[in-house]
């Protein structure tokens, strides 16, 4: 009579679960050191969906769509009709970080520097006395292309934010944290060299330095940094933690982890009942903004366009009416050490599954989509059968904080919709930590959600 959220350690110990699990992290770690951008991630899903014979255009029954190249849209045609629904999984492939600003370089104290403009909701202090890489794009004039992606060979240097030393710290350590760590200070350390041709009279001959070697390396002048976009992110490869590397350490789980997850899931269907499509966004940690955000129509143009060419006399609505959605997003998972936050009852577990998240928002449930009880009977009812863990959780107490995804864009359609994906410790930070057992069984309850 009573429930109890699964163990996934427990639920998945044969032989079979295991070397599945580990090979799924496996390639999980090598997706989340390569993809540090939303740009990154699209490129990497692209080139395998194309691999797997996803093609642009509504010619056959498998098509992509990218927009500006930081979202991208895949469907697989099902065997019913599209009037009586489809099933949509949505992630985003954006994280927090710092980016350059638009006239980002300058020199002070013999240091080279570039200024920055936080992305999204970061603390502050976690970006300070860390490795970073630089990872974007510089367009030039002439429309020509230069990526930029310094800091994670080891033969690459890196960037970082200098700290304040203790001793010097007195005062502010008994500042407010909102206070003490100011956003024009997360300036990133770019170089300390001269001109070599400089003289002692000149202003800047570091910041020149620099310039020299952007333009001897990639053939650029300061002009071109506006219109550029460089993202300073954490340098380095995804790690397991701990002794039994039951745990996974990196940037960007949030929500590279159900980007991941969900196509791994969406790339195994064949043949579906119900046509399927997976949608990743950018610009999810700034509100969804923007043309490449969940806020755009990019979505509702490209399902008509679907709709177009595979069923005209269907509308869109009725379409979206009968439709079944995830929005793919992780959850914050139970701190061992600031477990006050959560409200225990309602907190999820690492390893123990996927979490559902009924409703988001603050302070009453404003801003929420909450998903409606027949809709979350009916994937507790599919999970149950195919045996995989599942929990549902509140972002912490009442009162206590809040937060957004994608899901209330598409429940304006009418469709059904829930917040889905694996917990997460330290969310937002530069090295969040996921559990390798709560990725294997967000693949496996996606591709049931997915496949029902
Ligand atoms: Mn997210
Ligand atoms: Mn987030």
């Amino acid at each position: 009579m009573e429930f109890e959220p699964k163990n996934c350690w427990h639920v998945y110990k044969s032989k079979k679960h295991k070397a599945a699990m580990d090979k799924l992290a496996a390639e999980y770690v090598d997706f989340l050191s390569l993809c540090k951008t939303e740009r990154e991630t699209i490129d990497w899903l692209v080139r395998r969906a194309a691999f797997r014979g996803f093609e642009n255009g509504f010619s056959q029954d498998k098509f992509l769509k990218v927009h500006k190249g930081k979202s991208v849209i895949m469907a697989r045609k099902g065997k019913k009709p599209l009037a009586q629904g489809i099933r949509i999984l949505g992630a985003h492939a954006d994280t927090p970080r710092l980016d350059l600003k638009q006239r980002p370089l300058y020199e002070e104290c013999q240091v080279s520097l570039a200024k920055t403009h936080y992305y999204g909701g970061i603390r502050k202090h976690q970006w300070f006395a860390r490795p970073l890489a630089l990872h974007g794009v510089v367009i030039r004039t002439d429309g020509s292309r230069v990526e930029i992606r310094i800091g994670e060979d080891p033969g690459d240097p890196v960037f970082t934010v200098a700290d304040l030393l203790p001793h010097l710290a007195y005062k502010q350590i008994e500042q407010k944290l909102s206070e003490a760590f100011e956003a024009e200070k997360l300036n990133v350390v770019l170089g300390h060299i001269p001109l070599a041709t400089s003289a002692e009279k000149d202003k800047s001959p570091v910041k020149l330095g620099v310039l020299n070697i952007l333009n001897k390396r990639f053939g650029i002048i300061e002009e071109d940094l506006y219109s550029a976009e460089i993202q300073a992110v954490p340098a380095g490869p995804a790690r397991y933690i701990g002794f039994d590397q039951g745990l996974i350490g990196g940037y960007g789980h949030d929500d590279r982890a159900c980007t991941f997850a969900g196509f791994e899931a969406f790339l195994k269907q064949n043949r579906p009942e119900y046509t399927q499509v997976l949608i990743v966004w950018d610009k999810e940690e700034i509100g969804s903004e923007g043309s490449s955000g969940a806020k755009s129509l990019f979505l509702e143009y490209s399902l008509e366009d679907m709709i177009e060419s595979w069923e005209p006399v269907t509308k869109l609505r009725t379409m979206f009416e009968n439709t079944r959605a995830i929005s793919a997003d992780v959850h914050a998972a139970m701190d061992p050490d600031y477990q006050e936050v959560h409200e225990k009852l309602n907190a999820s577990l690492l390893g123990h599954g996927p979490v559902f998240c009924k409703f988001t928002g603050h302070r009453g449930k404003v801003g929420a989509n909450d998903a409606h009880a027949e809709y979350v009977g009916w994937l507790r009812s599919i999970l149950n059968k195919a045996g995989i863990p599942w929990q549902m959780a509140e972002t912490g107490k009442v009162d206590l904080g809040g937060g957004g995804t994608v899901a209330k864009f598409l429940a304006v359609y009418g469709m059904d919709i829930i917040d889905f994906g694996p917990g997460v410790l330290g969310m937002h930070s530069p090295f969040e930590i996921c559990s390798k057992a709560d990725i294997y069984a967000s693949f496996l309850a996606y591709e049931q959600f997915f496949r029902n």
